[in-house]
């Protein structure tokens, strides 16, 4: 129930962003004032000589590009503050007629850039950076998600073991969207799965009965342990202690039905795929 409403809230929120974006974009102003937010550096890339194109999520703006000028200078004003999942405080200014914001000054909050030398924590960061591009229009706002990057990013940085903190943040982004199908019952009969063998697809869960040729069996273990996401914080789940065989059958379903919503592969999880062990 409070799952429900939470979501409600989140989708009411997009909805919100949208129409004040589509406001603030089509108002007959040239030049808007610099605005400030807390934001997360999702990735960042060299473009031209001295400057870096930056993708990150601002906590109070949602999803964004923008032009960090002179970033690539060795004597950048940006210093480290740039780097993937730098948490920061940004000043930046959009420009009507331009699809990125100009970003004037970043101020690092926290840096998890000691955590990323780790190559295994790098995949894993670039698969979370990269759902969440994918998954978050741009403009709209997604405070939940910017709350779950932190707390993903921080379990990590305290020496968590990968599969669970990327198997929750996977559970969170398919409720956050609102693609997630009910966990105790059937989709198509209603019977209760408790006990029961069952499958799951983007139409959701399905009893042995209903299951469909090809639908993929989701373990006991991972419905619970997936049932326990929807309530339960990270920091108290990890010091339970769940079969390996579960959480990447919870992180598999749930990157499945991302993939399945966006209509594409995710990159970085079949390189994951061919490092076997690396999220280990
Ligand atoms: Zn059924």
């Amino acid at each position: 129930m409070r799952g429900s409403l939470r979501c409600d809230n989140y989708i009411h929120l997009r909805f919100a962003a949208r129409v004040r974006w589509v406001l603030t974009v089509g108002a007959p102003t040239t030049s808007m004032p610099v605005r400030e937010s807390e934001a997360l550096i999702l990735r960042s890339f060299p473009l031209g000589e001295a400057d870096r194109l930056v993708s990150f999520l601002s906590r109070s703006e949602g999803r964004m590009r923008g032009v960090a000028s002179g970033a690539r200078r060795t004597k950048s004003r940006f210093g480290s503050t740039l780097e993937p999942f730098s948490y920061v405080r940004m000043w930046f200014y959009e420009r009507q007629t331009r699809e990125l914001v100009r970003i004037n000054q970043c101020e690092l909050i926290e840096s998890f850039l000691e955590a990323q030398r780790d190559y295994a924590v790098s995949l894993a960061f670039a698969l979370v950076s990269e759902v969440t591009e994918a998954v978050l229009g741009e403009h709209e706002v997604a405070e939940p998600n910017f709350r779950l990057l932190l707390v993903i990013a921080r379990a990590i940085k305290a020496g968590a073991k990968l599969p669970l903190p990327l198997a929750y943040f996977a559970f969170w982004i398919v409720r956050l969207g609102g693609w997630m199908p009910a966990l105790d019952r059937c989709s198509r009969c209603g019977a209760d799965v408790h006990n029961a063998r069952a499958s799951m697809a983007r139409s959701g869960l399905f009893c042995p009965n209903c299951t469909l040729p090809g639908q993929r069996t989701i373990s006991q273990e991972a419905l619970q342990l997936a049932r326990r996401m929807a309530s339960e914080k990270l920091e108290r789940l990890m010091k339970a202690n769940f079969a390996t065989a579960a959480i990447d059958d919870v992180k598999d379903h749930m990157l499945n039905l991302v993939e399945q919503h966006i209509e594409k592969k995710l990159q970085t999880r079949k390189m994951t795929a061919d490092e076997p062990g690396q999220l280990k």
